[in-house]
Protein backbone atom coordinates (compact mmCIF):
# COMPACT_ATOMS: atom_id res chain seq x y z
CA UNK A 1 0.00 0.00 0.00
CA UNK A 2 1.16 3.68 -0.62
CA UNK A 3 0.66 6.37 1.99
CA UNK A 4 -2.40 7.32 0.71
CA UNK A 5 -4.01 3.57 1.07
CA UNK A 6 -3.51 2.86 -2.71
CA UNK A 7 -1.84 -0.62 -3.96
CA UNK A 8 1.70 -0.23 -4.94
CA UNK A 9 3.06 -1.96 -8.04
CA UNK A 10 6.30 -1.17 -6.50
CA UNK A 11 9.01 -3.12 -3.94
CA UNK A 12 11.91 -2.59 -2.10
CA UNK A 13 13.57 -4.86 0.72
CA UNK A 14 10.15 -4.34 3.56
CA UNK A 15 6.95 -3.68 3.26
CA UNK A 16 7.42 -0.39 4.61
CA UNK A 17 6.17 2.75 2.99
CA UNK A 18 6.86 6.08 3.42
CA UNK A 19 5.30 9.77 2.69
CA UNK A 20 5.36 10.45 -1.57
CA UNK A 21 8.22 13.03 -1.84
CA UNK A 22 6.79 16.44 -3.54
CA UNK A 23 9.83 18.68 -3.91
CA UNK A 24 13.45 18.99 -1.94
CA UNK A 25 15.41 22.08 -1.82
CA UNK A 26 19.23 22.86 -0.76
CA UNK A 27 19.09 20.96 2.48
CA UNK A 28 15.05 20.53 3.27
CA UNK A 29 12.31 18.23 1.42
CA UNK A 30 8.83 18.07 1.44
CA UNK A 31 6.21 15.47 1.12
CA UNK A 32 2.95 15.67 -1.15
CA UNK A 33 1.57 16.90 2.20
CA UNK A 34 3.29 19.31 2.83
CA UNK A 35 5.33 18.54 5.90
CA UNK A 36 9.01 19.27 5.54
CA UNK A 37 12.33 17.38 6.70
CA UNK A 38 15.60 18.35 7.26
CA UNK A 39 17.68 15.89 5.40
CA UNK A 40 19.97 15.30 7.96
CA UNK A 41 22.00 12.39 6.06
CA UNK A 42 21.83 13.77 2.90
CA UNK A 43 19.53 10.49 1.56
CA UNK A 44 22.05 7.59 2.14
CA UNK A 45 25.25 9.97 2.35
CA UNK A 46 24.78 10.94 -1.57
CA UNK A 47 23.10 14.45 -1.65
CA UNK A 48 26.29 15.80 -0.76
CA UNK A 49 25.70 19.49 -2.14
CA UNK A 50 21.86 19.97 -1.54
CA UNK A 51 18.95 19.37 -3.37
CA UNK A 52 17.78 20.88 -6.46
CA UNK A 53 21.42 23.04 -7.02
CA UNK A 54 21.02 25.21 -10.14
CA UNK A 55 24.25 24.97 -11.50
CA UNK A 56 24.11 21.26 -11.53
CA UNK A 57 20.63 21.46 -13.12
CA UNK A 58 21.48 23.94 -16.12
CA UNK A 59 24.62 21.61 -16.87
CA UNK A 60 22.12 18.57 -17.22
CA UNK A 61 19.66 20.64 -19.14
CA UNK A 62 22.55 21.43 -21.53
CA UNK A 63 23.05 18.21 -21.90
CA UNK A 64 19.94 16.80 -22.60
CA UNK A 65 19.47 19.03 -25.28
CA UNK A 66 22.60 17.68 -26.83
CA UNK A 67 22.51 14.05 -26.15
CA UNK A 68 21.70 11.64 -23.30
CA UNK A 69 22.86 8.55 -24.35
CA UNK A 70 26.31 7.26 -26.11
CA UNK A 71 27.02 3.74 -26.10
CA UNK A 72 30.79 3.18 -25.54
CA UNK A 73 31.04 1.17 -28.76
CA UNK A 74 29.91 3.65 -31.14
CA UNK A 75 31.19 6.62 -29.24
CA UNK A 76 33.21 9.03 -27.11
CA UNK A 77 31.56 11.47 -25.06
CA UNK A 78 32.69 14.63 -23.63
CA UNK A 79 31.46 15.00 -20.46
CA UNK A 80 32.37 11.08 -19.90
CA UNK A 81 36.11 12.60 -21.16
CA UNK A 82 36.38 15.34 -18.88
CA UNK A 83 34.69 13.90 -15.74
CA UNK A 84 37.37 11.31 -16.25
CA UNK A 85 40.24 14.14 -16.12
CA UNK A 86 39.00 16.02 -13.49
CA UNK A 87 38.43 12.77 -11.50
CA UNK A 88 42.27 11.63 -12.17
CA UNK A 89 43.41 15.39 -11.22
CA UNK A 90 41.81 14.46 -7.49
CA UNK A 91 43.39 11.14 -7.11
CA UNK A 92 47.35 10.20 -5.78
CA UNK A 93 49.50 10.66 -8.49
CA UNK A 94 49.38 7.42 -11.03
CA UNK A 95 45.69 6.77 -10.52
CA UNK A 96 44.82 8.37 -13.47
CA UNK A 97 42.43 5.41 -15.03
CA UNK A 98 38.55 5.98 -14.48
CA UNK A 99 36.37 3.33 -15.02
CA UNK A 100 32.79 4.35 -15.19
CA UNK A 101 29.79 2.59 -13.21
CA UNK A 102 26.25 3.06 -12.05
CA UNK A 103 26.67 2.71 -8.42
CA UNK A 104 28.85 2.03 -5.21
CA UNK A 105 28.49 -1.98 -5.99
CA UNK A 106 29.37 -1.94 -9.44
CA UNK A 107 32.36 -0.17 -8.50
CA UNK A 108 33.45 -2.25 -5.95
CA UNK A 109 32.56 -4.74 -8.31
CA UNK A 110 34.73 -3.71 -10.87
CA UNK A 111 37.92 -3.14 -8.33
CA UNK A 112 37.95 -6.79 -7.48
CA UNK A 113 37.76 -7.74 -11.37
CA UNK A 114 40.19 -5.74 -12.24
CA UNK A 115 42.59 -6.71 -9.46
CA UNK A 116 41.77 -10.34 -10.27
CA UNK A 117 41.94 -10.01 -13.99
CA UNK A 118 45.54 -8.21 -13.47
CA UNK A 119 46.82 -11.00 -11.49
CA UNK A 120 46.22 -13.34 -14.09
CA UNK A 121 47.57 -11.03 -16.72
CA UNK A 122 50.88 -10.75 -14.81
CA UNK A 123 50.93 -14.37 -13.90
CA UNK A 124 50.18 -14.52 -10.57
CA UNK A 125 46.77 -17.01 -10.95
CA UNK A 126 46.91 -18.26 -7.85
CA UNK A 127 45.86 -15.27 -6.51
CA UNK A 128 41.93 -14.58 -5.65
CA UNK A 129 41.41 -13.73 -2.06
CA UNK A 130 40.08 -10.20 -0.83
CA UNK A 131 40.40 -9.86 2.90
CA UNK A 132 38.56 -7.48 3.96
CA UNK A 133 36.66 -6.05 7.49
CA UNK A 134 34.35 -7.02 10.07
CA UNK A 135 31.89 -5.41 10.27
CA UNK A 136 31.74 -3.62 6.82
CA UNK A 137 29.57 -2.88 3.69
CA UNK A 138 30.92 -2.99 -0.28
CA UNK A 139 27.52 -3.79 -1.48
CA UNK A 140 24.85 -6.11 -2.69
CA UNK A 141 25.80 -7.56 -5.86
CA UNK A 142 27.08 -11.35 -5.28
CA UNK A 143 31.16 -10.22 -5.37
CA UNK A 144 30.67 -6.53 -3.24
CA UNK A 145 28.47 -9.33 -1.08
CA UNK A 146 31.20 -11.55 -0.27
CA UNK A 147 33.28 -9.08 0.94
CA UNK A 148 30.93 -7.35 3.00
CA UNK A 149 30.86 -8.13 6.82
CA UNK A 150 27.59 -8.21 7.74
CA UNK A 151 26.08 -11.52 8.14
CA UNK A 152 22.73 -10.86 8.37
CA UNK A 153 23.18 -9.41 4.75
CA UNK A 154 25.20 -12.24 3.51
CA UNK A 155 24.20 -15.29 5.30
CA UNK A 156 21.28 -16.44 2.55
CA UNK A 157 24.01 -16.36 -0.13
CA UNK A 158 26.91 -17.99 1.56
CA UNK A 159 26.03 -21.07 -0.87
CA UNK A 160 26.78 -18.98 -3.87
CA UNK A 161 29.44 -17.04 -2.82
CA UNK A 162 33.14 -18.28 -2.11
CA UNK A 163 34.21 -16.84 1.51
CA UNK A 164 36.58 -14.25 1.55
CA UNK A 165 38.93 -13.48 4.67
CA UNK A 166 37.95 -11.13 7.27
CA UNK A 167 39.66 -8.81 10.19
CA UNK A 168 38.39 -7.02 12.58
CA UNK A 169 37.59 -3.30 11.84
CA UNK A 170 39.43 -1.17 14.64
CA UNK A 171 36.99 -0.23 16.98
CA UNK A 172 39.73 0.93 19.41
CA UNK A 173 36.38 2.11 21.38
CA UNK A 174 34.99 -0.58 21.50
CA UNK A 175 38.10 -2.53 22.62
CA UNK A 176 39.13 -0.04 25.35
CA UNK A 177 42.17 1.34 22.80
CA UNK A 178 43.48 4.94 22.80
CA UNK A 179 42.74 5.80 19.06
CA UNK A 180 45.13 8.20 19.21
CA UNK A 181 47.89 5.84 20.21
CA UNK A 182 50.33 4.85 16.93
CA UNK A 183 50.23 1.08 18.93
CA UNK A 184 46.43 0.44 18.81
CA UNK A 185 46.62 1.47 14.62
CA UNK A 186 49.72 -0.84 14.40
CA UNK A 187 47.63 -3.52 16.66
CA UNK A 188 44.82 -3.58 14.14
CA UNK A 189 46.86 -3.23 10.81
CA UNK A 190 49.04 -6.12 11.58
CA UNK A 191 46.09 -8.38 12.05
CA UNK A 192 46.20 -7.56 8.57
CA UNK A 193 49.80 -8.96 8.13
CA UNK A 194 48.81 -12.26 10.38
CA UNK A 195 45.52 -12.85 8.13
CA UNK A 196 47.82 -12.64 4.99
CA UNK A 197 50.30 -15.30 6.31
CA UNK A 198 47.68 -17.53 7.21
CA UNK A 199 45.68 -17.64 4.55
CA UNK A 200 49.53 -17.79 2.53
CA UNK A 201 50.64 -14.76 1.04
CA UNK A 202 50.57 -16.38 -2.96
CA UNK A 203 46.56 -16.80 -2.15
CA UNK A 204 45.99 -12.92 -1.51
CA UNK A 205 44.73 -10.63 -4.67
CA UNK A 206 43.54 -7.73 -2.22
CA UNK A 207 42.64 -6.01 0.87
CA UNK A 208 39.77 -3.47 0.88
CA UNK A 209 38.67 -0.69 3.44
CA UNK A 210 36.51 2.37 3.64
CA UNK A 211 38.83 5.09 4.70
CA UNK A 212 36.65 6.27 7.28
CA UNK A 213 33.59 3.34 7.99
CA UNK A 214 30.09 4.07 6.52
CA UNK A 215 27.17 2.84 7.68
CA UNK A 216 28.60 -1.11 9.29
CA UNK A 217 30.84 0.71 11.57
CA UNK A 218 29.25 3.95 12.20
CA UNK A 219 31.48 6.60 10.71
CA UNK A 220 34.74 4.77 12.45
CA UNK A 221 37.69 6.84 12.32
CA UNK A 222 41.17 4.25 11.81
CA UNK A 223 43.41 5.04 15.08
CA UNK A 224 46.56 6.83 14.57
CA UNK A 225 49.00 5.14 11.95
CA UNK A 226 46.71 2.53 10.89
CA UNK A 227 45.90 3.77 6.98
CA UNK A 228 50.24 3.89 6.56
CA UNK A 229 51.08 0.36 8.37
CA UNK A 230 48.12 -1.21 6.07
CA UNK A 231 49.98 0.29 3.08
CA UNK A 232 53.15 -0.94 4.08
CA UNK A 233 52.17 -4.34 4.59
CA UNK A 234 49.95 -4.90 1.07
CA UNK A 235 53.16 -3.61 -0.47
CA UNK A 236 55.60 -6.16 1.49
CA UNK A 237 53.09 -9.32 0.23
CA UNK A 238 52.20 -7.98 -3.27
CA UNK A 239 48.63 -7.48 -1.86
CA UNK A 240 46.68 -4.37 -3.93
CA UNK A 241 45.39 -1.66 -1.84
CA UNK A 242 41.13 -1.07 -2.65
CA UNK A 243 39.96 2.01 -0.67
CA UNK A 244 35.99 2.06 -0.96
CA UNK A 245 35.60 5.76 -1.13
CA UNK A 246 31.45 4.78 -2.30
CA UNK A 247 31.07 6.80 1.09
CA UNK A 248 33.62 8.79 1.62
CA UNK A 249 34.70 9.99 -1.63
CA UNK A 250 33.00 13.32 -2.78
CA UNK A 251 34.55 15.58 -0.32
CA UNK A 252 32.16 14.80 2.64
CA UNK A 253 35.36 13.94 5.45
CA UNK A 254 36.48 17.76 4.63
CA UNK A 255 38.91 16.26 1.95
CA UNK A 256 37.55 14.68 -1.54
CA UNK A 257 38.92 11.15 -0.50
CA UNK A 258 38.74 10.15 2.71
CA UNK A 259 42.42 8.31 2.59
CA UNK A 260 43.46 12.18 1.35
CA UNK A 261 43.70 12.65 5.48
CA UNK A 262 46.50 10.14 5.67
CA UNK A 263 47.94 10.90 2.20
CA UNK A 264 47.78 6.74 2.05
CA UNK A 265 47.33 6.40 -2.02
CA UNK A 266 45.80 2.85 -2.68
CA UNK A 267 46.44 0.56 -6.02
CA UNK A 268 42.45 1.12 -6.40
CA UNK A 269 40.11 3.48 -5.48
CA UNK A 270 36.10 2.52 -5.54
CA UNK A 271 33.43 5.48 -5.81
CA UNK A 272 30.09 6.31 -5.93
CA UNK A 273 27.26 8.46 -3.85
CA UNK A 274 28.42 11.28 -3.68
CA UNK A 275 30.66 11.46 -7.08
CA UNK A 276 26.86 12.54 -8.71
CA UNK A 277 25.54 13.69 -5.23
CA UNK A 278 22.35 11.95 -6.15
CA UNK A 279 21.67 13.85 -9.46
CA UNK A 280 22.21 10.66 -11.57
CA UNK A 281 23.07 7.43 -11.07
CA UNK A 282 26.60 7.39 -11.00
CA UNK A 283 30.39 5.87 -10.49
CA UNK A 284 33.67 5.01 -10.87
CA UNK A 285 36.44 2.69 -10.34
CA UNK A 286 40.00 4.27 -10.55
CA UNK A 287 43.25 2.40 -10.84
CA UNK A 288 46.48 2.71 -11.16
CA UNK A 289 48.08 2.58 -14.76
CA UNK A 290 50.12 0.08 -13.68
CA UNK A 291 47.13 -2.10 -13.30
CA UNK A 292 45.17 -1.02 -15.92
CA UNK A 293 48.04 -1.62 -18.46
CA UNK A 294 48.68 -5.46 -18.22
CA UNK A 295 45.04 -5.91 -18.28
CA UNK A 296 44.38 -4.03 -21.37
CA UNK A 297 47.61 -5.34 -23.28
CA UNK A 298 46.83 -8.91 -21.96
CA UNK A 299 43.53 -8.63 -24.06
CA UNK A 300 41.62 -6.31 -22.15
CA UNK A 301 39.09 -5.96 -19.03
CA UNK A 302 36.17 -8.52 -19.38
CA UNK A 303 33.67 -6.41 -17.07
CA UNK A 304 31.32 -3.23 -18.57
CA UNK A 305 27.69 -1.81 -17.61
CA UNK A 306 25.34 -0.47 -20.79
CA UNK A 307 25.41 2.38 -18.40
CA UNK A 308 28.62 3.13 -18.43
CA UNK A 309 30.05 6.84 -18.93
CA UNK A 310 26.41 7.77 -19.30
CA UNK A 311 26.88 11.13 -21.11
CA UNK A 312 24.45 13.11 -18.65
CA UNK A 313 25.25 11.20 -15.33
CA UNK A 314 28.73 12.63 -16.31
CA UNK A 315 27.48 16.24 -17.02
CA UNK A 316 26.08 15.99 -13.39
CA UNK A 317 29.12 14.76 -11.48
CA UNK A 318 31.25 17.55 -13.36
CA UNK A 319 29.07 20.31 -11.96
CA UNK A 320 28.98 18.71 -8.93
CA UNK A 321 32.65 18.72 -8.40
CA UNK A 322 32.46 22.27 -10.00
CA UNK A 323 30.21 23.15 -7.32
CA UNK A 324 31.83 21.58 -4.38
CA UNK A 325 35.51 23.61 -5.37
CA UNK A 326 33.89 27.05 -6.33
CA UNK A 327 31.47 27.05 -3.26
CA UNK A 328 34.55 26.02 -0.81
CA UNK A 329 31.81 23.25 0.61
CA UNK A 330 34.84 20.64 1.21
CA UNK A 331 35.97 23.54 3.77
CA UNK A 332 32.55 24.17 5.04
CA UNK A 333 32.04 20.71 5.64
CA UNK A 334 35.19 20.61 8.32
CA UNK A 335 33.75 24.28 9.48
CA UNK A 336 30.43 23.38 10.15
CA UNK A 337 31.13 19.51 10.90
CA UNK A 338 33.30 20.82 13.92
CA UNK A 339 30.37 22.54 14.84
CA UNK A 340 28.21 19.92 15.10
CA UNK A 341 30.44 17.23 16.48
CA UNK A 342 30.97 19.32 19.39
CA UNK A 343 27.27 19.62 19.99
CA UNK A 344 26.86 16.33 19.27
CA UNK A 345 29.23 15.49 21.89
CA UNK A 346 27.81 17.68 24.51
CA UNK A 347 24.92 15.48 23.94
CA UNK A 348 26.72 12.87 26.23
CA UNK A 349 26.10 15.04 29.25
CA UNK A 350 22.79 14.92 28.93
CA UNK A 351 22.04 11.42 27.85
CA UNK A 352 23.97 8.84 29.98
CA UNK A 353 23.00 6.22 26.62
CA UNK A 354 25.03 8.27 24.10
CA UNK A 355 27.74 6.00 24.30
CA UNK A 356 30.42 7.91 21.54
CA UNK A 357 30.44 10.35 18.85
CA UNK A 358 32.87 10.13 16.08
CA UNK A 359 33.70 11.14 12.16
CA UNK A 360 35.30 13.57 10.09
CA UNK A 361 33.62 16.75 8.62
CA UNK A 362 30.19 16.03 7.78
CA UNK A 363 30.83 12.48 8.34
CA UNK A 364 29.39 12.08 11.81
CA UNK A 365 27.75 9.37 13.71
CA UNK A 366 26.91 8.95 17.19
CA UNK A 367 26.37 5.46 19.22
CA UNK A 368 23.91 4.40 21.89
CA UNK A 369 24.31 2.17 24.48
CA UNK A 370 23.00 1.20 28.04
CA UNK A 371 26.34 1.56 29.96
CA UNK A 372 29.10 3.73 28.83
CA UNK A 373 31.97 2.36 30.70
CA UNK A 374 31.69 -1.09 29.46
CA UNK A 375 29.68 0.13 25.77
CA UNK A 376 27.18 -2.71 26.10
CA UNK A 377 24.81 -2.38 23.82
CA UNK A 378 21.30 -1.13 24.41
CA UNK A 379 18.79 -4.10 24.78
CA UNK A 380 18.18 -5.40 21.35
CA UNK A 381 14.20 -5.80 22.28
CA UNK A 382 14.50 -1.55 22.24
CA UNK A 383 15.04 -1.67 18.32
CA UNK A 384 16.63 1.85 19.09
CA UNK A 385 18.54 1.82 15.83
CA UNK A 386 14.87 1.90 14.18
CA UNK A 387 12.45 3.79 16.78
CA UNK A 388 14.71 6.69 16.72
CA UNK A 389 15.59 7.34 13.50
CA UNK A 390 10.94 6.77 13.29
CA UNK A 391 10.54 9.43 16.03
CA UNK A 392 13.46 11.68 14.44
CA UNK A 393 11.29 11.30 10.91
CA UNK A 394 8.50 12.47 12.68
CA UNK A 395 9.92 15.74 13.84
CA UNK A 396 10.93 15.99 10.61
CA UNK A 397 14.57 15.34 10.79
CA UNK A 398 15.90 12.76 8.80
CA UNK A 399 19.14 10.32 10.30
CA UNK A 400 20.26 7.31 8.85
CA UNK A 401 21.03 4.22 11.77
CA UNK A 402 22.24 0.83 11.46
CA UNK A 403 22.19 -2.07 14.15
CA UNK A 404 25.29 -3.05 13.72
CA UNK A 405 25.78 -7.29 13.57
CA UNK A 406 28.50 -9.93 13.22
CA UNK A 407 30.97 -9.35 16.90
CA UNK A 408 28.90 -6.78 18.00
CA UNK A 409 25.53 -5.65 18.56
CA UNK A 410 25.20 -1.72 18.81
CA UNK A 411 22.76 0.76 17.48
CA UNK A 412 24.63 3.67 15.69
CA UNK A 413 23.26 6.85 13.92
CA UNK A 414 24.52 8.60 11.05
CA UNK A 415 24.28 12.32 11.01
CA UNK A 416 25.31 13.72 7.74
CA UNK A 417 23.73 16.62 6.45
CA UNK A 418 24.36 18.24 3.25
CA UNK A 419 27.83 20.26 2.81
CA UNK A 420 26.15 23.43 2.80
CA UNK A 421 25.07 23.37 6.15
CA UNK A 422 25.19 26.36 7.94
CA UNK A 423 24.97 26.45 11.80
CA UNK A 424 21.50 27.21 11.82
CA UNK A 425 21.19 23.59 10.55
CA UNK A 426 22.92 22.26 13.21
CA UNK A 427 20.63 24.32 15.41
CA UNK A 428 17.79 22.83 14.07
CA UNK A 429 19.67 19.14 13.85
CA UNK A 430 20.26 19.48 17.32
CA UNK A 431 16.72 20.51 18.51
CA UNK A 432 15.44 17.83 16.33
CA UNK A 433 17.46 15.05 17.91
CA UNK A 434 17.12 16.19 21.67
CA UNK A 435 13.16 16.26 21.04
CA UNK A 436 13.63 12.88 19.55
CA UNK A 437 16.10 11.14 22.53
CA UNK A 438 13.90 13.07 25.12
CA UNK A 439 10.38 11.01 23.60
CA UNK A 440 12.81 7.69 23.08
CA UNK A 441 14.17 7.72 26.59
CA UNK A 442 10.92 8.53 28.06
CA UNK A 443 9.35 5.39 25.61
CA UNK A 444 12.20 3.30 26.60
CA UNK A 445 11.41 3.65 30.51
CA UNK A 446 14.92 5.68 31.60
N1 LIG B 1 30.45 0.64 -0.36
C1 LIG B 1 30.10 1.43 0.65
C2 LIG B 1 31.15 1.90 1.62
C3 LIG B 1 28.77 1.84 0.81
O1 LIG B 1 28.43 2.62 1.83
C4 LIG B 1 27.81 1.39 -0.13
C5 LIG B 1 26.39 1.75 0.02
O2 LIG B 1 25.93 2.13 1.07
C6 LIG B 1 28.22 0.56 -1.18
C7 LIG B 1 29.54 0.20 -1.28
C8 LIG B 1 27.23 0.09 -2.21
O3 LIG B 1 26.77 1.16 -2.96
P1 LIG B 1 25.38 1.07 -3.79
O4 LIG B 1 24.29 0.98 -2.78
O5 LIG B 1 25.37 2.35 -4.58
O6 LIG B 1 25.47 -0.12 -4.67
Amino acid sequence: MTSSGKKSYLFYQTRRRRPMLDQARDVYMWDVDGKRYLDGSSGAMVCNIGHSNPHVLEAMRRQMEKSTFGYRLHFETEPAERLAEKTASLTPAGLDKVFFVSGGSEAVESAIKLARQHAVAVGEAQRWKVISRQPSYHGCTLGALALTGYAPLTAPFDAMMRPMPKIPAPRAYLDGLDPDDEATGHRYADMLEARIVEEGPETVLAFINEPVGGASTGALVPPVGYMQRIREICDRYGVLLIHDEVMTGGGRTGRFFGADHWGVAPDIIAISKGFAAGYAPLGAMVAHERIVDPVLDAGGFLHGFTYAGNPLACAAGLAVIEEIETKGMMENAIRVGDVLKSRLSALMQRYPIVGDVRGKGLMLAFELVANRETMQPLPKELGAFDRLVEIAYDNGLIIYSRRTRGGYEGDHFMVCPPMIATEDHVEEIMDGLTRSLDTFMAEAGS
